[in-house]
């Protein structure tokens, strides 16, 4: 069996007074592609942003390959080789493209290699590669997305969490967006993906996780969560 790249343990996160996340308990192994599905205000970005260190747990332990992140910086965290592609394409909007990419490499230090991972994101976005001297903020929606995804790749990760790629994209950059998900986990990245698009995101996982304000309350394969009464009512439209 795989080995596991990341691990949630009893993790409770609070705002203030208020607790968003409760007794969250999930892993994702090498190689694998994971999603956690929930509705809006479950919980989701919470995680992200928990994994991520931009809010503390304030119980809980968090390992990545083998090591503790729940007390450490977020730069740490992609110099140990996990990469965030945020809510929103949170990208910076009044840099190029390219300023947007080297940023993504901004851990490290080696420019052979960073040219390297240019060339490589350029290749599986042609998009950007026709775009990089223009304002991000410019770009299209999708191509924001796709920048987004160029941006984290740029860290040379062994491991992506992905924010609701799908979120505001039409259904067929959807299907773009979800192929290149595939086409990442191949190239070796191991892939942990929240979504509102269940279908999308059940078609292409190898299991997931259900979050319901803030608690797993459903853990299963892909194809099992596909067949569960709860997730066909609740995230698949019924039917
Ligand atoms: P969506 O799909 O709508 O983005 P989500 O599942 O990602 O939802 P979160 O953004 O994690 O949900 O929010 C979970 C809950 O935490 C919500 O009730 C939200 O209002 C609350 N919340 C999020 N950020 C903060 C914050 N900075 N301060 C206080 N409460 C917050």
């Amino acid at each position: 069996m795989n080995e596991v790249m990341l691990q949630l343990e009893h993790v409770d996160t609070f705002y203030g007074p208020i607790q968003v996340l409760h007794d969250i308990n999930l892993e994702v192994r090498r190689g694998e592609i994971v999603c956690l599905l929930g509705a809006n205000a479950a919980g989701k970005t919470t995680t992200m942003k928990t994994i991520f260190g931009l809010v503390r747990p304030r119980r809980g332990r968090i390992i990545f390959d083998g090591q503790r992140i729940d007390n450490r910086p977020a730069s740490d965290i992609v110099r140990l080789g996990l990469a965030l592609v945020p809510e929103a394409r949170r990208i910076f909007p009044r840099m190029t493209v390219l300023e947007n990419l080297q940023m993504g490499a901004y851990t490290r230090t080696n420019k052979a290699e960073i040219e390297q991972d240019l060339d490589h994101v350029c290749q599986i976005f042609p998009r950007i590669k026709e775009r990089l001297k223009q304002i991000a903020g410019t770009l299209s929606g999708g191509e924001q997305q796709m920048l987004a995804m160029a941006r984290a790749l740029m860290s040379r990760p062994r491991m992506m969490c992905m924010d609701e790629p799908s979120m505001g994209l039409s259904p067929l950059l959807v299907e773009t967006v979800f192929e290149t998900i595939v086409r990442i986990r191949s190239e070796g990245v191991t892939i942990f993906l929240v979504e509102q698009n269940a279908s999308m995101a059940l078609s292409l996982a190898d299991r997931g996780y259900v979050l319901q304000t803030g608690k797993i309350v459903l853990s299963d394969t892909a194809a099992n969560l596909l067949e569960n009464d709860l997730v066909r009512q609740a995230y698949l439209g019924g039917s």
